[in-house]
């Protein structure tokens, strides 16, 4: 049951996609003075190492984070200039990737001196990037099931010493969620983010989202979905919306794609598989400030990460 380890796809472009989105989420809501109850159903290991083992052998991080912070290569020069060479305008990035990338250097110092992709070596998972935006008053509850994560969870964040303002559990998300609705303070931010190895996770998914809004229809719940071709998959965005809107609760649904979801085959006619193309994120009752947010965000990780014509992003809204 438990193939799934997030250290192989740690910081590859549905890592970008997620954690930028969660960044400007956390941004907003940790800036109230009424505590906030953050709770990730789903938190895997909390740390991953780029330079490790898992994800030195996946790679993914090579098309994702690190290829988005890499610095641009200089245009070759032309043999014959026939204009006088304007230099190029330094690259702003939009603020929701600079937050990212300042969460980043946070955590590599030697990344944050020199800038250099290759010096980012420590990739926080969810639960690290909610801590770091918490204040005093507020309160994050981490969920991981399997054992060996759950293990690297606790340990990572017993060194934070930040005691029980941040507790962890080796339970059912998604069971565990309705015991924490509504929370004291009656704000809230879910983030829930299964692995979907199993078919069954897209409909608890979204059973699990029905029930919370019904409980606390206020709180903020983001949900990460994989775009892949099966009708789970598809169905589940269709779903969360009809959610929303039957419930009378704004939303918004950003997507990235990084190429073709088709099939290929090699020069020797073995089938290629594409590996994950696309993902997104859908939010219930997001901060009005998120759209613009993602905006000015997506058409930079499209650029920067796009590896095929069929590269682009996805924003709708509504409520
Ligand atoms: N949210 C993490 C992040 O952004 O860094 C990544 C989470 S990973 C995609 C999904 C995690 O959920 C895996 O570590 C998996 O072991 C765990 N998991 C699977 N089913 C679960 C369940 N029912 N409750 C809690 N955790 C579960």
């Amino acid at each position: 049951m438990f193939s799934y380890r997030h250290a192989f796809h740690a910081g590859n472009h549905a890592d970008v996609l997620k954690h930028t989105t969660l960044i400007a989420l956390m941004k907003y809501l940790t800036q109230k003075d009424t505590a906030l109850t953050v709770i990730d159903t789903h938190a895997g290991a909390g740390l991953y190492r780029l330079d490790g083992d898992y994800t030195e052998t996946s790679g993914e991080a090579l098309e994702g984070v690190l290829k988005l912070f890499a610095p641009v290569a200089p245009p070759a020069p032309e043999a014959k200039p026939r204009k006088p060479t304007v230099p190029a305008a330094p690259e702003v990035l939009a603020p929701a990737l600079q937050d990212y990338l300042n969460v980043l250097k946070a955590l590599n110092p030697h990344f944050a001196q020199t800038g250099e992709a290759a010096h980012l070596k420590i990739y926080p998972g969810s639960p690290f990037i909610e801590q770091q935006f918490l204040s005093g008053r507020d309160k994050l509850k981490l969920f991981e099931l399997h054992p060996t994560d759950f293990k690297s969870l606790a340990g990572n964040i017993e060194q934070l010493g930040v005691g029980r303002q941040v507790t962890v559990s080796r339970e059912d998300g998604f069971e565990v969620l309705k015991t924490f609705l509504p929370p004291p303070a009656r704000r809230a931010m879910v983030f829930c983010d299964p692995s979907y190895e199993i078919k069954s996770d897209y409909a608890r998914v979204s059973a699990c989202m029905a029930d919370a809004v019904k409980r606390f229809a206020t709180g903020t719940y983001v949900v990460w979905y994989p775009i892949i071709p099966r009708p789970e998959a598809h169905d589940l965005p269709r779903k969360l919306k009809t959610l929303a809107v039957k419930a009378g609760r704004s939303w918004l649904n950003a997507s990235l794609t990084v190429k073709s979801s088709k099939l290929t085959t090699d020069t020797a006619g073995e089938v290629i598989r594409p590996g994950l193309p696309a993902s997104g994120m859908f939010v219930i009752n997001p901060p009005h400030t998120l759209k613009a947010d993602l905006q000015l965000a997506l058409p930079q990780m499209v650029a920067k990460l796009g590896q095929d014509r069929h590269a682009s992003f996805g924003l709708e809204h509504g409520g």
